[in-house]
């Protein structure tokens, strides 16, 4: 309902009910005095009549009074008025001409008990009338003593009564009047009223319900409603406000709206029509996109950075088996970089279709899409390929257990989509800090870390070595009169010469020990747990199988050429890892000294 409407029916329910009430309080004061009156009319006519009774029995001409009776029904209003004699004036003076005796049960209770009575009838549409009969008591005060003729009487004895009926119609008649006029003027005001509203604040209250219209589409997220044909000028003032502030809600939110999402992936589907949700939407997802790439900037490793990846996929978006894969697009080696559940493909035999059809994979619309995964019946995979760089894709597979859970990782991929957008750039910087930390540590000739790459890992050796008590034999290695090779057959067969004695250690140590070229031909090798006895026998088959190596010297000549080997025991000798090289280093110069082609093992008599 309209409020216009309201109003006006409010106005009219209070018009109507305080004139209800105003019109029932008239009725009962105007019955109220109509019948006063008329009681003292009686009352004045029943003494009147009392008085002239008596002065005609006095005056011996009681028997006139039916004309006089007769006379004083003329009197307006007067229906009718009879008189009742009690016993005892029957008793003396018999019932009269008229048979003046009790016409009705009123009379003979007046005449009983003394007292005067009343009756009203009311009628709306007859006569109403008013009834009162009222007792004549023999009394000797006074001017005449009633005793003096009803000599059979007492003091206070009923003697006789009158009964007079009387019209009420006259005071009915101004009563309904001035009710009707009442409700006449009630009216008169509703409707001044009425038209007051209408006219004065008809423009105010729909112009209330226009705003209420519109506030309430804008509520929902719809901002186009306007405040339409507005009249009077502040009514139009008003909507010129709203309408205006509407507007540019509606212009600058769709902008935000359109400008920022932008920053997400493609595929997002605006999912609410109320563009201040869906920029409330998108902030929040570019504050946790943005929140996340700030923080893997700051990770050490790549490993954090997919670590983190990891977290968002189980924590935010509730994804819990997973796998990431490192794939070379210029190699296509396959790499796993982080694990969360068992690698149910042949990824790294038979490659990966995600990545070589750069698509989706979903085993939920395709059963068997995926030829590597056919052994698995009971798990969903969801394969996503993702391209880092040029040079390198990451390959997302997500494991699920029912289809539903599927559908619900497919709803989550513009999701991923956004974190791995924002891992992208750290990703790439990171591999290349890696390559470029590689060729700083690595000797680009023989392949083998270099010399500031045993620089910086000391440390680290030394508090693991002080933690767990591991032993590492240092080896220092030089070949035998290597300069006359560079002189006899030029600096390429030494060089080579010096690859091939990379290639030996590379055969001669294990995955945990580290083989470093120290400087032009001396090598150093870190031999991980490894006591005296095992130094030295690590040492003397490097030494041995070098010797036995064909150096090429051009054509089918080879030369072959031997070398020297000083052993230390780190941390054993020396608690300094540089100084366990010192000590290999004196091993070596005696073992040139004492013949070359020898493995020494350093003792403190070398010191000095
Ligand atoms: P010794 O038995 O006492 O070790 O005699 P040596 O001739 O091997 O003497 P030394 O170890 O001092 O020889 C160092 C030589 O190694 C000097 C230099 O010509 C050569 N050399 C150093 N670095 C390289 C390199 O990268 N390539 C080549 N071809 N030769 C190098
Ligand atoms: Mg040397
Ligand atoms: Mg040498």
């Amino acid at each position: 309902m309209k409020t216009k409407n309201k109003i006006i029916l409010l106005v009219i329910s209070i018009i109507s009910f305080t004139f209800f009430l105003i019109t029932i309080d008239m009725i009962y004061n105007f019955r109220s005095y109509g019948i006063k009156s008329i009681d003292d009319k009686a009352k004045a006519i029943a003494k009147t009549v009392e008085h002239s009774l008596t002065s005609q029995m006095v005056s011996g001409v009681i028997d006139d009074r039916e004309l006089f009776l007769g006379q004083l029904e003329d009197i307006p209003n007067i229906d009718k008025i009879w008189l009742s004699r009690g016993q005892k004036v029957i008793d003396m003076y018999g019932k009269g001409l008229n048979n003046e005796t009790a016409r009705d049960e009123v009379d003979r209770q007046v005449l009983e008990t003394g007292e005067t009575k009343k009756v009203v009838n009311d009628h709306i549409f007859s006569q109403s009338t008013y009834r009162i009969t009222i007792p004549y008591n023999a009394t000797s005060k006074g001017k005449i003593d009633c005793m003096s003729c009803h000599t059979n009487a007492q003091e206070g004895d009923t003697l006789g009564a009158i009964s007079i009926q009387m019209s009420i119609d006259d005071s009915k008649q101004i009563g309904i009047k001035t009710i009707t006029d009442t409700l006449l003027i009630a009216l008169v005001l509703m409707i001044v009223i009425i038209f007051l509203l209408n006219f004065l604040i008809s423009p105010f209250l729909s112009l209330f319900d226009s705003i209420k219209k519109v506030m309430n589409k804008a509520q929902q997220g719809d901002y186009s409603y306007r405040i339409k044909n507005p009249s009077g000028k502040e009514a139009k003032d008003v909507a010129l406000w709203i309408n205006g502030l509407l507007e540019k809600l509606e212009i600058t939110l769709e902008a935000i709206d359109s400008k920022i999402s932008i920053f997400l992936s493609e595929n997002h589907k605006i999912t609410d029509k109320d563009h201040l949700i869906n920029v409330k939407n998108t902030v929040d997802r570019l504050s946790d996109v943005y929140k996340f790439r700030k923080t893997i900037e700051y990770d050490e490793t790549i490993d954090d950075v997919y670590n983190r990846l990891a977290e968002v996929l189980k924590i935010k978006l509730g994804i819990t088996k997973f796998n990431f894969f490192e794939i070379s697009t210029i190699s296509n080696e396959c790499k796993l970089v982080h694990n969360e559940a068992k690698i149910i493909c042949k990824i790294f035999e038979e490659g990966c279709r995600a990545d070589r059809t750069n698509t989706i994979i979903d085993s939920t619309q395709f059963k068997d899409i995926c030829p590597s995964c056919k052994a698995c019946d009971k798990q969903n995979y969801f394969c996503v390929p993702y391209a880092i760089s040029n040079e390198l894709d990451l390959i997302i597979s997500i494991y699920t257990d029912t289809v539903t859970q599927t559908v619900k990782v497919r709803e989550m991929i513009p999701y991923i989509q956004d974190y791995v957008d924002a891992a992208k750039t750290v990703i790439v910087s990171k591999k290349l800090m890696n390559i470029l930390e590689h060729n700083a540590q690595t000797d680009a000739l023989t392949g083998l870390k270099n010399r500031k790459y045993l620089e910086d890992i000391t440390p680290k050796v030394t508090s693991q070595t002080k933690r767990s008590g591991i032993t590492y034999g240092v080896l220092l290695l030089d070949i035998d009169f290597f300069k006359m090779v560079n002189d006899t057959y030029g600096h390429d067969v030494g060089d080579n010469a010096i690859k091939i004695v990379s290639q030996t250690l590379n055969e001669n140590i294990r995955e945990s020990d580290i083989a470093v070229r120290y400087g032009g031909e001396e090598f150093v090798v870190l031999l991980y747990n490894c006591d005296e006895q095992g130094a030295i026998d690590v040492a003397q088959k490097i030494r041995t199988n070098f010797s036995k190596k064909n150096i090429p010297t051009g054509g089918t000549n080879f030369i072959q050429k031997t070398m020297s080997i000083g052993v230390s025991i780190f941390p054993n000798d020396t608690l300094e890892l540089e100084e366990s090289i010192k000590f290999a280093d004196l091993a070596l110069y005696e073992a040139k000294n004492s013949g070359r082609n020898k493995v020494v093992r350093f003792d403190k008599t070398l010191v000095n």
